[in-house]
């Protein structure tokens, strides 16, 4: 498919915010894409050159992209400058001066191609080259397509394409059905790379698909657990089942394929470098290819305790990271192992995994084995959770016994309790930020007095709105987030968001804030769960957690969690 062409379908994409128009489009893009296109198109859709573990950057800052288009076109570079700012957006302005009037040949891979290449000149007059070709593209491109490139080469594409749409539109697309989405989504679950899914299922069709195994080096989406207040509520539903500690810190699942170590965070970023020790020791494991999934913590070795979360994140933002794991060391605790050698664990009960867990780590090294007992006994699960609480742990994981890996998932097979639960609503809430209100008063000096945060209906596969929150920000961080937010806002309601409520500012939906709450209600002005005009809402909510760096948009608290929750609630009112 030539680039121009798909300029055009991000046009109508851009020109709609439903869902099911959205699917349309993007069935009749991928029924036309061919199979050396697929991948790259898809990347494209998900606004990013290739997943997040690849890490590539393409490094264009607003004043190198200004001088491109200047370049390209001929025009003073104050004229673009002074046009991006009228209009908020250099996509705009690349359109604005490019003249051509014949249509480019470009493939869509000729297109990704050239500005994957941008990602990698690097070192002395590394910004002069970026410029450079990014002139040359942009002179090749007709003006519909500049605006894309730039708004892509920027970061700012905002379609709003969700994941689950462009599943259900390859599947329509290459089937005939939208059914075969389950088995797209299991396949993307065990490899994290739906560019790479794609490419999959248009050379080996269905088949492939079906056969799709995990691979070291590519990242699991991470199983998730459910929640439940009791002892009592998890037994009854799991019987006999194990109890693992929860333990605060980083997810890490770690791969190793020889010599080669990897080890990926929670959202999938490649995180080795953060964690020498733990690396080194995963190198002196016997085996040769490995994928493990555990927690890791900064540890104690004097005194044989666990430091505080707040001392384990100081580890990402920490340059001198050698002298860092010198003075507070991680220890990873291992929970789960999804692949030994030969052996693929995904779809092997619990037990069995754990059992390869057991023989493989001890229980004192750098990499050991997290403590966990098996019982179907609420007096001895009662006591183990005491005595982890105790402990000053977070709470339990309880986990069935005959369950598969469930990547990407968040059921019954994983269930948390926590010190905090009396009811359910005691757990904190994550929302992801859709837009802000300007400030009154004393805020109006930061010009935000309060964002608008919602939660991802996943049948709907969109966000719907279920609070307001203005406090428990500080001063510093109003005006951080208002610069963050100000980068992703957008002049109308990004598409997939359900909202009655109009803030004063749009934003895509990316930033996960967490926030507590008094009691969920019933409310006729926010979206949640909205059923004959009431929906949910949160009562005296305040944001607990700035922004949570290791949280995508798609990671928040669920419609169908919030209806849980309010269920659960029994009347109980909560203590800040
Ligand atoms: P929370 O904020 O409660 O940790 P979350 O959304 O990050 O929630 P959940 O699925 O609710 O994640 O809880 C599972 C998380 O708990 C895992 O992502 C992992 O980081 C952590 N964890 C700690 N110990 C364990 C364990 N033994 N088994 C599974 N997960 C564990």
């Amino acid at each position: 498919m030539k680039f121009e062409e798909l300029s055009e379908y991000f046009q109508k994409l851009e020109a709609t915010t439903k869902r099911l128009e959205m699917f349309d489009i993007l069935s009749e893009v991928f029924s036309r894409a061919d199979r050396r296109d697929i991948a790259k198109t898809v990347y494209l859709m998900q606004e990013e050159l290739l997943p997040p573990f690849f890490d590539i950057q393409l490094g264009m800052a607003d004043r190198m992209v200004e001088k491109a288009i200047s370049d390209a076109h001929n025009v003073d570079l104050e004229t673009v400058k002074a046009y991006s700012k009228k209009v908020g957006d250099l996509g705009e302005a690349a359109e604005k001066y490019d003249h051509r009037k014949e249509k480019s040949e470009l493939s869509v891979s000729e297109v990704y191609d050239r500005i994957f290449e941008l990602s990698k000149i690097s070192g002395s007059g590394s910004v002069e080259g970026k410029i450079t070709s990014l002139a040359k593209l942009l002179k090749e491109v007709s003006p519909l397509s500049s605006r894309y490139i730039i708004r892509f080469v920027m970061g700012k594409l905002r379609l709003g394409v969700g994941e689950a749409t462009i599943m259900e539109a390859l599947s329509k697309a290459k089937t005939g059905k939208r059914e075969f989405k389950a088995s797209l989504e299991r396949a993307y679950n065990l490899c994290s790379d739906l560019g790479y899914v794609a490419e999959v299922f248009y050379d080996k069709g269905e088949e492939g698909i079906r056969k799709f195994e995990v691979r070291v080096m590519r990242p699991i989406r991470p199983a998730l657990a459910e929640r439940l207040p009791s002892a009592e509520d998890i037994i009854k539903k799991l019987g006999r089942c194990a109890v693992d500690q929860k333990l605060d810190g980083f997810r890490a699942q770690v791969h190793k394929d020889g010599e080669k170590v990897k080890i990926f965070s929670r959202n999938l970023e490649d995180i080795t470098h953060f964690m020498p020790e733990i690396v080194a020791a995963v190198k002196k494991l016997k085996h040769r290819r490995m994928i493990f999934d555990g927690e890791a913590l900064t540890y104690d070795e004097d005194t044989n305790t666990l430091y505080p979360f707040q001392i384990t994140i100081q580890r990402k933002r920490k340059h001198n990271i050698e002298e860092v794991s010198e003075n507070f060391p991680l220890r990873l605790f291992v929970f789960d192992m999804m692949l030994l050698d030969d052996l693929d664990l995904m779809n092997e009960p619990y037990v069995k995994r754990r059992e390869m867990v057991d023989e493989t780590f001890a229980e004192d090294s750098t990499i050991c084995k997290n403590k966990e007992i098996v019982t179907d006994s609420v007096k001895e699960f009662t006591k183990f959770f005491e005595e982890t609480v105790g402990a000053g742990l977070e709470g339990v994981v309880a986990k069935k016994l005959d369950s598969p890996y469930s990547a990407g998932a968040r059921n019954f097979d994983w269930i948390k309790m926590k010190r905090s639960y009396k009811s359910q609503l005691s757990d904190t809430v994550d929302i992801v930020i859709l837009g802000y209100f300007k400030g009154r008063g004393m805020r109006a000096n930061f010009g935000i007095g309060a964002v608008l945060g919602g939660v991802y209906n996943k049948n709907r596969d969109e966000f719907e709105t279920l609070t307001k929150v203005g406090s428990g920000f500080s001063e510093e961080q109003f005006r951080e987030l208002r610069k963050m937010l100000d980068e992703i806002s957008t002049e109308k309601k990004p598409a997939r968001v359900n909202s009655i409520m109009e803030p004063d500012v749009w934003v895509m939906p990316r930033y996960v804030i967490t926030v507590k709450a008094d009691e969920i209600t019933r409310s006729p002005i926010h979206t949640c769960g909205q059923e004959n005009g009431v929906g949910y809402a949160l009562r005296f909510p305040r944001a607990v957690s700035f922004l949570r760096s290791d949280k995508d948009a798609g990671d928040v608290n669920t419609t169908h969690e919030i209806i849980e929750m309010f269920k659960g609630q029994k009347n109980v009112k909560l203590k800040a």
